[in-house]
């Protein structure tokens, strides 16, 4: 009997030292990036030509995310919906792999926020600029100031919504039925809705960076800011864990510090879409579960194995993830409600 005890304990803590063995010798991904919502896949295609000719992470993020400031997207850089003003007003934030980051809020007539909020971090002492001192930096850092009109489809959009000037969050409303919130139907109702690109990546070096922007929500208040450009909301890098980035009701995000939540998870030891579950969990524990249904927040995250994972409030969430020439592809969050 001791016997047989015995030798099923021995077996039970060799196969526990060779997997234990096994998972620290398993090769770390890199490099690697991921991004929020399908406006990822053509964003990672540019981050990725970096980081697969040895570029860092922190140069892979911003171009990246550039490709979406530039596109006519509803919810990102200068073609998205307005304030309730009829202003576009954006939202940014990048951190490098050092604990520098900058970012800007409440921006204008500004094509690549990203590259402002950059430009904070490496040339100010300061993390953050907004308004108009956000707009002055920019334009003395030689940042073109754009004309002061909205796009088509923005002012289409916009003169919609003034029929009835209600601000109502649908969830998710970009992605039902597979259309963007320009589609004909929503320009038709000028349902509000809201987006943003979140962007982490993992040089071949190991270090990570991450940036994020958004025009925040369409038709929101003047002066209103979201998570995305918050250090520890919208973003958050630690080189020594992972980094994180969030999409969905900013608001939400920034209660509960978010993206530092999802790293200081993955610090205790939980793999990055086990964070990021937990960390929309406390957001249901926060705001209660009638609350939370109406609302969509996603989180996603990598470690410094190259694991990565997702998680959302609600059906409907997606992101892009890339780690070779041929492996960039979407999927779908888990959500919890
Ligand atoms: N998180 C952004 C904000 O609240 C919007 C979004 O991701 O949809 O400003």
């Amino acid at each position: 009997m001791q016997r047989r005890k015995f030798l099923a304990l021995s077996s039970l803590s060799l196969s526990t030292i060779t997997f234990s063995s096994f998972k620290s010798i398993a090769p770390i991904r890199k490099p690697i990036v991921i991004s929020t919502w399908d406006a990822g896949i053509e964003a990672n295609k540019a981050a990725w030509q970096i980081l697969r000719n040895g570029g860092t992470a922190l140069d892979a993020v911003e171009q990246g995310v550039m490709v979406t400031e530039s596109s006519q997207n509803c919810c990102v850089g200068l073609g998205a919906n307005p304030d309730r003003d009829g202003f576009v007003t954006l939202d940014a934030s990048i951190m490098d792999h050092q604990f520098n980051c900058g970012s800007v809020a409440f921006l204008e007539r500004i094509k690549h926020p990203i590259s402002v909020a950059r430009r904070v971090m490496e040339k100010t002492p300061h993390v953050m600029l907004v308004g108009e001192g956000a707009q002055q930096f920019a334009v003395a850092e030689g940042f073109k100031l754009e004309e002061k009109k909205l796009s088509s489809e923005a002012e289409k959009s916009y003169q919609n919504w003034l029929k009835k000037s209600e601000y109502k969050p649908i969830i998710n409303i970009e992605r039902t039925k597979g259309e963007n919130a320009f589609a004909p139907n929503k320009l038709e109702t000028g349902e509000w809705n809201h987006d943003t690109i979140g962007m982490i990546a993992m040089d071949g070096n190991g270090n990570l960076s991450g940036s994020c922007t958004t025009s925040g929500a369409g038709f929101k208040m003047r002066g209103r800011v979201g998570d995305s450009p918050i250090i520890g909301a919208g973003l958050f890098v630690d080189n020594e864990i992972g980094a994180a980035t969030a999409t969905g009701q900013g608001e939400d995000v920034i209660r509960i510090c978010g993206t530092h939540l999802v790293v200081e998870l993955m610090r205790n030891g939980l793999h990055p879409e086990e964070a990021c579950k937990k960390a929309v969990e406390r957001i249901i524990k926060a705001k209660g579960i009638e609350k939370s249904k109406q609302i969509q927040v996603g989180f996603i995250a990598i470690n410094k194995q190259g694991e990565y994972g997702g998680y959302c409030l609600q059906k409907g969430f997606n992101f892009a993830v890339c780690y070779a020439d041929d492996k960039n592809f979407l999927e779908d969050g888990k959500y919890i409600l």
